[in-house]
């Protein structure tokens, strides 16, 4: 299918209803100064979220829904605590421009990282949604299939990789979870510009800067 054809399965309406949430995880977030997060999940009509988990200041995993029912979204904060943190013009410039991101999203430090990305795709999430004080914003995600050829190859290889590091986990051999997660950092620092193209181009800002 021609790229631009397709549309978002995820609309504003979807997401709204969770702002309150988001604001009061933003919150707890900049408080601990720890990504926060939880899923939107639907079953039949009805949408839930998981239990809100606490990460650290590099990242947190979320809950996945329950078997069966819809993953809508997953929601994590970027805390924007230290002043100095701030990105500069030329980080804002580079990741609007290289990797295609709005510089409002990029100057607010609410662009998803590459593992970001990934785990958004192999958890099915139709948009995955960032937050701090500066705003709350999602970016819809595409379907694999209607990846172009470039984003789409490596996101299957980091689809399989995430696999491969899962069942790794399952059977507790540390050589095996290492040298999982070591190819699997290999393959995300060469995402670069097929990370944005695993998204649309129009974001959902919930809260704006
Ligand atoms: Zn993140």
């Amino acid at each position: 299918m021609e790229d631009g054809t397709i549309m978002p399965k995820v609309i504003r309406e979807d997401l709204e209803e969770f702002l309150g949430i988001m604001d009061a995880a933003v919150w707890d977030s900049e408080q601990h100064m720890r990504e926060v997060g939880f899923r939107i999940c639907r079953e039949d009509g009805n949408t839930y979220t998981t239990k809100q988990c606490m990460g650290d200041a590099c990242g947190v995993s979320l809950e996945t829904c329950e078997a069966g029912d819809k993953t809508v979204a997953g929601f994590h904060t970027h805390p924007w605590i230290v002043e100095e943190a701030h990105p500069s013009p030329p980080i804002i410039a580079f990741l609007a421009e290289k990797k295609g991101f709005s510089s409002k999203a990029a100057g607010a430090n609410l662009v998803p990282s590459p593992m970001d990305a990934i785990v958004a795709l192999v958890s099915n999430e139709q948009a995955t949604c960032l937050g701090n004080e500066k705003g709350i914003v999602c970016h819809p995600m595409k379907d694999i299939d209607d990846m172009p050829p470039r984003g789409k190859s490596i996101a299957g290889t980091a689809q399989t990789l995430r696999l491969r590091c899962l069942i790794a986990q399952r059977g507790k051999s540390q050589e095996g979870i290492d040298a999982c997660f070591r190819d699997l950092d290999m393959i995300t620092s060469m995402m670069g510009v097929p990370e944005k193209e695993w998204f649309f181009e129009d974001e959902i800002w919930l809260r704006e800067p």
